[in-house]
């Protein structure tokens, strides 16, 4: 049997343990040291945004985002319905209601037709939008920002699996109020687990390093006024943050190059068709995704399965998870197509073109 190929193995760049011996030579183990600044300037001059916080996971970054916009209870907030949870479980955590908004074709990610309808249309206006830049690829980002201003509403864009994309030349995580990305076990980069909290206005970045260390007024005896979280990411994980930055041009030109690899092979595929990348915009390919005619993936998935090949179903888009029964939405079916269609296949870095091949047989086998 072959060694399993996962959707999207860990990738070390070759200097993570490096770092991370410096830090045990230091002794700055945990919480804080060197290493943490270090990866937040790398995102800094990496991403071009001005203020950048490393905490424990992007769902924290998304958390504190909310509760500096003063985003609470009962208040609505908008969200990509296709996406994966972490993007709105902050969302409770507040006591807001999140409020799912469809996809479109031309993006798979959030519709910017149907965001401006909603805003025209609600009777409650939203106090903010999380958008997602899914798989990697970058939403129609500009168009959903200049939304967002008409109608005074904050942007937090959800960028945890598209570090390195662009649009316009400029990165996801960089057009809105808030930005994050993470660094989960599976994500483009790994810290093996981790997050980032992106912004050009510093005094808000601030208020959220104040929040992600316990909310403590500066007194040395510990003078609390408000509640904070144990979100700030340790000196060690960011040591792996500053080695995996080191490559993530490359890991970024490997993702496209696995996709392009996908494409040819199933070039001569008629039914097949992959999330698409909107002119302009650079995406990072973090997983190759595709639907099929056939709705019944699961014998293609059986099948990889067969050859120690991971994959996976589309998320399945909140508005249709049972969490979310009584959620507002307003959806046109987009995203409940691609999901009952659709498939990410393995897309790990260090994969070659000959398992690429092998992977799409085994898909062309089963496309009836
Ligand atoms: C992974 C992910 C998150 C959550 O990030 P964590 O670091 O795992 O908390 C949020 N949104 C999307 C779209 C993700 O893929």
């Amino acid at each position: 049997m072959n060694k399993r190929i996962f959707l999207s193995a860990p990738h070390m760049g070759g200097n993570e343990l490096k770092y991370i011996e410096k830090v045990f030579e230091s002794n700055y183990i945990a919480p804080l040291g060197e290493y943490v600044n270090k990866f937040e300037e790398s995102i800094r001059s990496y991403t071009g945004v001005d203020n950048a916080l490393a905490v424990t996971s992007g769902t924290a970054a998304i958390h504190l985002a909310l509760r500096i916009l003063g985003v609470g209870k009962n208040d609505d907030v908008l969200a990509s319905t296709f996406t994966f949870i972490g993007s709105v479980n902050a969302i409770i955590y507040q006591g807001a209601n999140p409020v799912f908004i469809d996809s479109d074709k031309e993006s798979w990610n959030m519709s910017p037709k149907l965001l401006n309808k909603y805003l025209l249309e609600c009777e409650k206006k939203p106090k903010a939008l999380i958008v997602t830049h899914l798989y990697g690829m970058s939403a129609d980002i500009e168009k959903i920002a200049d939304i967002c201003k008409l109608h005074g509403v904050y942007l937090i864009e959800d960028a945890a699996e598209s570090l390195g994309a662009t649009f316009n030349g400029n990165h996801t995580g960089t057009f809105g109020d808030f930005g994050i990305y993470s660094f989960n076990g599976n994500k483009i980069l790994t810290t093996s687990g981790g997050g980032m909290l992106v912004s050009s206005n510093e005094n808000w970045i601030k208020k959220a390093m104040f929040y992600s260390t316990q909310a403590k007024e500066s007194f040395i005896h510990y003078e609390h006024e408000e509640y904070g979280y144990n979100y700030r990411m340790s000196n060690v994980l960011a040591a792996i943050g500053v080695g995996q930055m080191e490559v993530v041009e490359d890991r970024v030109s490997k993702k496209r190059e696995i996709f392009e690899w996908y494409k040819e092979s199933l070039s001569d595929v008629k039914e097949i068709e992959f999330m698409p990348e909107l002119d302009n915009s650079r995406g990072n390919r973090w997983l190759t995704a595709m639907t099929f005619e056939i709705t019944d993936y699961n014998k293609i998935m059986k099948t990889l399965e067969d050859i120690n090949v991971e994959s996976r179903p589309l998320w399945k888009p909140m508005h249709m998870q049972p969490l979310f029964k009584n959620a507002k939405k307003y959806v046109d079916g987009t995203s409940e197509n691609l999901y009952n269609h659709g498939l990410c296949v393995a897309s790990s870095t260090t994969m070659t073109k000959d398992d690429v091949k092998m992977i799409c047989d085994k898909i062309k086998e089963n496309l009836d």
